[in-house]
C-alpha cells in the first residue's frame, strides 16, 4: 500500500504516515485491508474529482461536509483523506479512517449491478450502497469503541454533531418532505416525469443516506435512547423504512454482505419515501405517494 501525502513538513508528514500505518495494522489484525493508495492531498475537491473523472466534487453538502472518500480507480481501491482531517484530533480522525476502511473491505463497494432491467438495477444498487454506508458507520463506532477504551470530549461532541446533522433530514420536514411532496403534487399537473426524476433521485440518494447514517450512529451509540424516541416521529420513520433497518441489523449479526433477498424491503423503503417503480412489458413506470 502506497502512502502519498502532500500536506506538512518532512516531520509533519513521518506523523501522519506512522499514524496511517498503525490503524491499517489495527484494522488488519482483524480484516484483510486491500487498498492501492492512501492520498493527504493539498486540494482534497481537485484531486476527488480527477479520480472520479467529474469535474465538480464538492466536499461541503447541504448540512455537513465530507473529509475522507474511498474510491475504486482502475480496478484498484484508493482512500482520500481531506487536509481538513488533520485539524481534528487523533480519536475523530481514526474514526473517520476506520470508517473508509470499512466501505474499503465490502465486497459489493463499487460493484457494477446493471441490468437490461432499470428498475432491477435502481433498487438493487440502493439495497447495496445505503447497506455500505450504515455498516461503515456503525461497525467504525464499534471499532474506536473496542480500540480507544475511552472517548474524549472532542469525539463525544464530534459524535452529536454527526447524529444531529445527518437527523436533521429527517426530524426538519422543510428539508426533505416538503420538497419530496412538492414534486409529487408538480408530477400530477405538468407530468414533466424527466424533471420529477432528477430531483428526486437527488434528494432520495442525499436523505436515505442520512437516514442510513443516523441509523448507524444510533444503533452503535445505545445511550442515545433519547435521541432514538425522538427519531420515530419523523414522517419518513415508518414501517417501510424501518423494515430496511431491521434486514442490516440481520446482515450485520450474520456478518453477511449478501442482501440479495432483502429486494422487497428496499422496494418498500423507497415507498416510504413516496415511490414505488415498476417494469413491465420492457418499460419501466412508476406510482408516487405523499408523505403525510
Ligand atoms: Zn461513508
Amino acid at each position: 500500500m502506497e502512502l502519498k501525502i502532500e500536506i506538512g513538513n518532512d516531520r509533519v508528514k513521518k506523523i501522519i504516515e506512522d499514524e496511517l500505518k498503525v490503524l491499517t495494522s489495527l484494522f488488519n489484525s482483524n480484516h484483510k485491508l486491500n487498498i492501492s493508495k492512501i492520498l493527504v492531498p493539498r486540494e482534497f475537491d481537485v484531486t476527488v474529482s480527477n479520480l472520479k473523472n467529474t469535474s465538480d466534487y464538492k466536499a461541503v453538502r447541504e448540512h455537513h461536509t465530507a473529509s475522507a472518500i474511498t474510491i475504486k480507480f482502475n480496478d484498484e481501491i484508493y482512500i482520500v483523506l481531506s487536509p481538513l482531517l488533520y485539524i481534528n484530533n487523533s480519536q475523530c480522525r481514526m474514526n473517520t479512517i476506520i470508517h473508509e476502511f470499512y466501505h474499503a473491505i465490502n465486497p459489493y463497494f463499487s460493484y457494477n449491478f446493471n441490468t437490461d432491467n432499470p428498475t432491477k438495477s435502481r433498487y438493487t444498487h440502493n439495497l447495496f450502497s445505503l447497506f455500505d454506508e450504515y455498516q461503515s458507520v456503525r461497525k467504525s463506532y464499534l471499532f474506536c469503541k473496542k480500540y480507544l477504551k475511552e472517548f474524549d470530549y472532542q469525539f463525544k461532541r464530534d459524535t452529536i454533531y454527526n447524529f444531529d446533522s445527518h437527523s436533521k433530514s429527517l426530524l426538519d420536514d422543510s428539508l426533505y418532505v416538503h420538497r419530496l411532496n412538492k414534486l409529487i403534487y408538480e408530477i400530477h399537473d405538468n407530468r414533466d416525469v424527466i424533471t420529477f426524476l432528477k430531483n428526486y433521485h437527488k434528494y432520495f440518494a442525499e436523505c436515505a443516506l442520512d437516514f442510513v447514517y443516523t441509523f448507524g450512529i444510533l444503533d452503535a451509540c445505545i445511550h442515545f435512547n433519547k435521541k432514538y424516541e425522538r427519531i420515530l416521529i419523523s414522517k419518513l420513520v415508518n414501517e417501510n423504512t424501518l423494515g430496511l433497518i431491521d434486514f442490516y441489523r440481520r446482515k450485520i449479526e450474520q456478518e453477511s454482505f449478501d442482501l440479495f433477498e432483502g429486494f422487497d424491503l428496499i422496494v418498500n423503503f423507497m415507498r416510504g419515501f413516496g415511490i414505488e417503480f415498476i417494469y413491465k412489458n420492457n418499460q419501466e413506470t412508476f406510482n408516487v405517494y405523499p408523505l403525510i
